[in-house]
């Protein structure tokens, strides 16, 4: 695979992943990659053969004389107690993230969206089915196609983000907690990973919050999938309150829409 510079830095850091339905493949090179299993080969192949060049022009030694570019960058061996901080300080952060309640709410919600699926989403699909072939009135068929086709897209909708949507508030929150400590964050307070990751998390929850909704008028048990819209209105409200600029953030290629 060839680089085009038609590629848009980072558009795969911020997107859903859903790549069949994506607008923008043709400028993803996560998306290129993916359809050139060859491209790893192809990509190191004409590092190694610039390299070669670059060599020979600068009467450099072979690079098996020279120290690699790992042992020029190795960084010091860590210390036992180095270490044992580091575990630490590691574990209480996993605890302290797993408890927190927008994380509990969001993984709950992930593993009862799951079971739901698992256990109503064959016979609401089938019942969606069912009605876009009955005929009956020219009208009323057309209008019960329309909403049972909605009804469709929204259960693969549900499926795609379910996990989706806790892992991006995962990321957003380690992300958070993660940058609060490095000094080297710059001073924008807007365009900050963590904030990419809470955009997508309110984008898919939002989403995701429409789709239960209309499923809940056509699956069983439509208290749940209404309880499931509710918890996910809730979690997009925990989603701002905790990452108040995250709705400004510009996710490359999405929020800034490429010259065609
Ligand atoms: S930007 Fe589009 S094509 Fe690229 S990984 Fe994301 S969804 Fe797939």
């Amino acid at each position: 695979m060839a680089w085009d510079p038609d590629f848009i830095d980072f558009i795969d850091a911020y997107c859903d992943r859903w790549c069949e339905r994506c607008p923008l493949t043709h400028k993803c090179a996560a998306f290129a990659r993916q359809e050139d299993p060859d491209e790893m080969d192809d990509c190191a192949a004409a590092v190694e053969k610039a390299m070669e060049s670059l060599r020979e022009e600068l009467a450099m030694p072979p690079a098996r004389q020279r120290p690699s570019v790992e042992e020029l960058l190795a960084p010091p061996e860590p210390s036992e107690r180095e270490i044992q901080d580091y575990e630490r300080a590691s574990r209480a952060r996993d605890e302290r993230q797993r408890a927190d309640p927008m994380m509990v709410r969001a993984r709950e919600y992930s593993v009862e969206a799951h079971l739901w699926l698992r256990m109503y989403g064959g016979a609401t699909r089938e019942h969606a089915e069912r009605a876009r072939a009955a005929g009956g009135d020219a009208l009323e068929a057309a209008v019960v196609k329309l909403e049972a086709d909605a009804v469709l897209e929204a259960l693969e909708v549900v499926t795609w983000d379910s996990v989706l949507i806790s892992g991006k508030i995962y990321r957003a929150m380690d992300g958070k907690e993660w940058a609060e400590e490095d000094e080297s964050v710059g001073d924008d307070p807007v365009q900050l990973d963590f904030n990419g990751s809470a955009k997508l998390a309110l984008i898919l929850a939002e989403r995701s919050t429409a789709a239960w909704r209309l499923i809940a008028r056509w699956g069983p048990e439509p208290e749940v999938a209404m309880r499931f819209a509710e918890t996910l209105a809730r979690l997009r409200h925990d989603v701002e309150v905790a990452f108040p600029n995250a709705r400004q953030f510009r996710r490359p290629g999405f929020d800034d829409p490429p010259s065609p």
